[in-house]
């Protein structure tokens, strides 16, 4: 979607940083969730669905327990998460009434993406809010989601919402323009990105991994959701937050923030899960040979493609092909266990069953189909 369509946007889904939520003291900036919601009302009001993923809420509860550090430890931040989510919540709920519209909290953590049934059961609680003409507003539930399971950011949240709902637009509002050439804080050459047509290497470079005192992303964590939603199908924005009408500008097609462009193909749905959706739980190295066939050729991998493995998985779970230098080949779903993988590794796919001892159900380590090349 270029600029120019984007008054076309149907479904929007609008994500906010704690950096913008939140004053330098860690109290509520009330002035912000005014703006915001009152953009959002409006966005409502002609027609369009709105869903928004807002942070805030761990800063909001250190901000109650007048906490003058960030909070550190888990449960630290667990708790203050407990006490800003309501927090939150009230003010938005207030703000959204003053102009008649209801809102609905959704609260996700990870396996909301990583299981197939809890994924579809969010999306239809989420379609059904939107059905009654009632506004999502959802962010991780940080209270009972601990470090090794977390999403941990609300960029990638709002990139695997955006993609679940099949969105049309997802626009990150944050504490900069988008995306520079260079930090714009140290370097007065450094020029604002207005549209991306896709993200490189390169891009990834510039984006730097500057964050602010309260919030978890940085430049680097919105590239990656860039990247997610825009795979994804979702044409994404990175905009400031506190510009005025921000919202409808962009909607309007003014030239605001940084643009990345959709993909022309949408990843289908089951790879998208399988790309972001599912934790990886090991990797598979594979020699040049096989990271060329997965690549170019649109090959399944084999076992005689396979160097090493690493982790410990079951079949069915979902891991990263790297080649030798560590680049991700791919994810993909396993049809073979890592100790079963160490046997069979850099074999001829006829000696398998030999070496195993029983027939596997399936010749490729990875089937093509259940394969995503370079998420
Ligand atoms: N879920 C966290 C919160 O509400 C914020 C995560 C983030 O900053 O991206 O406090």
């Amino acid at each position: 979607m270029h600029r120019a369509d984007f008054g076309e946007c149907r479904r929007l889904v609008v994500k906010i940083g704690t950096s913008s939520l939140a004053h330098e003291t860690g109290k509520l900036n009330l002035g912000m969730m005014e703006m915001l919601v009152r953009q959002l009302a409006d966005l409502h009001n002609q027609g369009r669905e709105v869903i928004l993923v807002t942070s805030g809420a761990i800063g909001a509860g250190a901000g109650k327990l007048g906490l003058r550090r960030a909070p550190r430890t888990i449960p630290e931040k667990q708790a203050c998460a407990a006490i800003g989510q309501g927090l939150l919540l009230h003010m938005y709920e207030k703000f959204f009434a003053e102009y008649g519209i209801t809102v609905g909290q959704v609260l996700l953590t990870r396996e909301d993406f990583a299981i197939r049934r809890r994924f579809l059961n969010a999306q239809n609680t989420l379609r059904s809010l939107l059905s009654f003409g009632v506004v999502p507003i959802i962010n991780e539930n940080d209270t009972v989601a601990v470090d090794e399971i977390k999403l941990g950011d609300n960029d990638h949240l709002s990139a695997l919402v955006a993609g679940l709902m099949n969105a049309d637009l997802l626009v990150m509002l944050t504490d900069t323009d988008g995306l520079y050439t260079a930090d714009p804080r140290r370097n007065p050459e450094a020029r604002l990105i207005p549209w991306i047509g896709e993200i490189t290497e390169d891009i990834e470079k510039v984006a730097g991994a500057a964050g602010s005192r309260l919030g978890t992303g940085g430049m680097i964590t919105k590239l990656h959701a860039a990247r997610i939603a825009t795979h994804a199908g979702v044409t994404t924005v990175i905009a400031r937050a506190s510009l005025k009408d921000v919202l409808p500008r962009i909607l309007a097609g003014e030239e605001l923030g940084t643009v990345f462009r959709a993909l022309p193909r949408r990843m289908e749905r089951r790879k998208q899960w399988i790309a972001y959706g599912a934790p990886v739980a090991g990797r598979i190295v594979v020699d040049a040979g096989a990271a060329r066939a997965l690549r170019e050729k649109g090959k399944s991998l084999l076992p005689s493609g396979v160097v090493a493995v690493e982790g410990s998985f079951e079949t069915g779970q979902t891991v990263s092909i790297v080649d030798s230098e560590g680049r991700e080949v791919g994810r993909g779903l396993v049809n073979y266990s890592a100790a079963e993988i160490e046997r069979i590794k850099g074999c001829r796919t006829t000696a398998v069953t030999d070496i195993l001892g029983y027939q596997p159900y399936y010749e490729e380590v990875v089937h093509r189909n259940n394969l995503v090349i370079e998420p």
